[in-house]
């Protein structure tokens, strides 16, 4: 209800004291932050004008160039030539969804190798879906062997393998190579989580055999959240083609959204162009980069950090031949307060890192150098305010 001459709501119209008035919501000014924990991470200046420009029709031609362009670009990043290359409106969790909910049917089998907290969201969202999941776990912080994802697809037999390239929960890095083969050889499709590895680690998706893959625009690709690019095989589609019933979503249905970005360009939903102008942005600046640099930057920025902590007397979780450029886990020390730690990084350095999850909770901390993130200063910054904070005590 509105009072008379005024399209602000009356005083008495609240319904309790704590519901703010339009008068007292200021200007748009949210804090600076550098952000070097899971994710989001900064944003490239080039991707924040990018995202300034004027929006345009999900249907106009010239929209529909940029969706072109985009689709190009993520499939250099994603080292594929799969048609089906696109990206879903919505973040990680969105590709996770659209991948699973479109290749699996209620009852398929699906072997899930969890050793984290994204590995055990794979299988409770399958579960979800009613695909017969069938959990292969290990302790956060491990990897999987060729040899034990073998046996597991060998016993089951499952429509599909998904594994998690990069677990952000745990810093540790799955070696990919030779797992499509496995799952191929087993009549099995392979998905992989490449959110936290996409534009920082590389990822090679014809080259490992991966049938299914999603990532997201705010990790190593160094845009805000909100899309996230996924890929399907000849295979892949194939299976969604053979399915008895339609998609578990319909928003989510990887089929419908590959006619829109890359077939007759049906409508299907109204993209955010100011994310579509990001996400091209962000991957022009990856190729622009070249891969191999980018890599290379990754590596050398998360090794010096490494050196750094260790320096200062603090144990890594993750073996060193297992960790992700763009993500380490840190160990809290013995009697500090670890959220206390975060606070003051956030509060009087103006950083922010990541806590622990599931049995990683209040014992490590997560350190992400991703994408425009990953920087030497930026290191050295963190560095020195970790010490500062742990000094001081
Ligand atoms: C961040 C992340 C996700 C989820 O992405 P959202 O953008 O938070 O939805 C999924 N998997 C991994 C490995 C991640 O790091």
């Amino acid at each position: 209800m509105t009072t008379q001459g005024s399209l602000l709501p009356a005083e008495d119209d609240a319904p309790t004291a704590q519901v703010r008035r339009p008068k007292n919501v200021a200007e748009l000014d949210p804090p600076s932050r550098l952000l070097l924990g899971p994710g989001p991470s900064p944003v490239h200046p080039r991707v924040m004008r990018a995202m300034a420009a004027p929006p345009l029709g999900h249907l106009d031609p010239a929209l529909l160039e940029l969706l072109a362009d985009t689709s190009g670009l993520l499939r250099g990043v994603f080292r594929t030539s799969n048609e089906a290359t696109l990206a879903v409106s919505g973040t990680g969790m969105a590709g996770m969804e659209a991948v699973l909910g479109s290749l699996l049917e209620p009852g398929d089998g699906l072997v899930v190798c969890a050793a984290g907290f994204f590995g055990q969201r794979i299988a409770e969202l399958a579960s979800r879906i009613g695909a017969a999941v069938t959990k292969v776990e290990k302790e956060w912080g491990q990897v999987f062997t060729r040899e034990e994802v073998e046996a597991a697809v060998a016993a089951a037999q499952p429509k599909a393998v998904a594994i998690v390239h990069a677990e952000t929960s745990t810093g540790a890095l799955q070696p990919m190579g030779g797992l499509g083969e496995i799952a191929h050889r087993h009549g099995a499709l392979l998905v992989a989580d490449c959110v936290t590895s996409l534009g920082g680690v590389p990822v090679e998706i014809d080259g490992w055999g991966v049938d299914a893959a999603y990532s997201g625009s705010q990790k190593c690709l160094g845009g805000p959240s909100g899309m996230s690019p996924v890929t399907l095989s000849p295979r892949a589609r194939e299976a969604i083609k053979a399915r008895t019933r339609p998609a578990h979503a319909w928003y989510l249905d990887l089929e419908l959204l590959q006619r829109y970005w890359n077939g007759d360009h049906a409508y299907h939903h109204t993209i955010s162009s100011p994310l579509v102008y990001a996400l091209r942005e962000g991957l022009r600046l990856v190729v622009e980069e070249r891969l191999e640099a980018r890599f290379e930057r990754h590596q050398r920025n998360a090794e010096a950090l490494w050196v750094g902590l260790e320096a200062m007397g603090l144990a890594l979780h993750v073996a060193a031949a297992h960790r992700i450029p763009s993500l380490t886990t840190v160990r809290v020390p013995e009697g500090v307060d670890e959220a206390q730690v975060r606070t003051r990084l956030r509060d009087d350095y103006g950083i922010e890192i990541g806590a622990g999850l599931g049995p990683l909770k209040g014992k490590v901390w997560r350190i992400g150098l991703m994408g425009h993130g990953s920087q030497k200063s930026n290191v050295l910054l963190l560095l020195a305010a970790l010490a500062d904070l742990l000094r001081k005590r």
